[in-house]
């Protein structure tokens, strides 16, 4: 599943390769009702043909197109959908924006959960209220203050770093990785949390997710940038789907344990359950 750095690199991509060109059709497939649900494809295609892609930008894990026309979509890829910018429709198609210049945008699925939704301006004003997406670790605002105000209760931290609706942008992968970063056990309760280690937590969220975006994200299997290319983070995980390796910083042996059904990786001796 792409998370905040994944998306991030795919929008990313999309500003220097759609933004400014032109909607020339849009082409639909078998199961092109699935992304949209209520929306008349139709009428989005009389609507924004001849409009132009003003911006490309994330907000939580959509990839929202500006166009001219006063509509907005709003892509969110789920489990395994994919976003490719080339001639030719790609395995899974569910949606071809066919645009003026040189490839279309196209929009593949294979277990179709992926949604297309679609909004004017004043809709988007209050879209993360609506989404109840939560602060953007990814964005350069995001302060320590942001993190305090999060990181409270009674639940286990892993929980509460991968509850989107109190913070997005960090998925299973990279809560994983910032916890080892900071050297915090997964499962220790967030308000156990001493000021020294939420600055610790606080510096490695931002340091692995510089590092993810640098990266391009990490691509298992489904991932894949508008080019087709791969991320390759994957080749810089220290815990993530490491059980049964060795630490690589002690060479203790990585655990795994199951969390509302996410896995959680850590080691023993470098994280801690508590202060010692
Ligand atoms: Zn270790």
């Amino acid at each position: 599943m792409p998370e905040g750095p994944e998306v991030q690199s795919i929008v990313t991509d999309l500003q220097s390769l759609i933004v400014g060109r032109r909607v020339l059709d849009l082409v639909t497939y078998e199961y092109t009702r699935s992304l949209f649900g209520e929306v008349d494809v139709d009428e989005l295609r009389d609507e924004i043909t001849g409009s132009e892609i003003v911006s490309v930008t994330r907000r939580g894990k959509n990839i929202i197109l500006q166009l001219s026309s006063d509509v907005y979509l709003a892509i969110h890829l789920r489990m395994t959908g994919q976003v490719f910018l080339r001639d030719d429709a790609p395995k899974y198609c569910r949606l071809t924006i066919k645009l003026d210049g040189d490839g279309d945008l196209h929009l593949a699925d294979v277990r179709t959960f992926a949604t297309c939704e679609v909004y004017s301006a004043d809709e988007m004003v209050d879209f993360e209220m609506k989404k109840k997406i939560g602060v953007d670790a990814l964005s350069p605002a995001f302060s320590l203050r942001d993190l305090q105000s999060i990181v409270a209760g009674k639940r286990p931290l892993h929980a509460v770093l991968l509850d989107q609706t109190k913070i997005s942008g960090l998925g299973n992968i990279y809560v994983n990785e910032a916890l080892f970063e900071a050297g915090i056990h997964p499962l220790r309760k967030a308000e156990s949390l001493s000021d020294d280690l939420m600055k610790r937590l606080y510096k490695a969220i931002v340091v692995t997710l510089t590092k993810a975006i640098k990266n391009r994200g990490t691509t298992f299997s489904d991932y894949r940038l508008p080019s087709g290319e791969m991320g390759s983070y994957q080749k810089h995980l220290r815990v993530f789907r490491r059980t049964g390796e060795p630490c690589l910083k002690c060479g203790a042996t990585i655990k795994r344990e199951k969390l509302g059904g996410r896995s959680v990786f850590y080691c023993e001796k470098c994280q801690p359950l508590s202060e010692p």
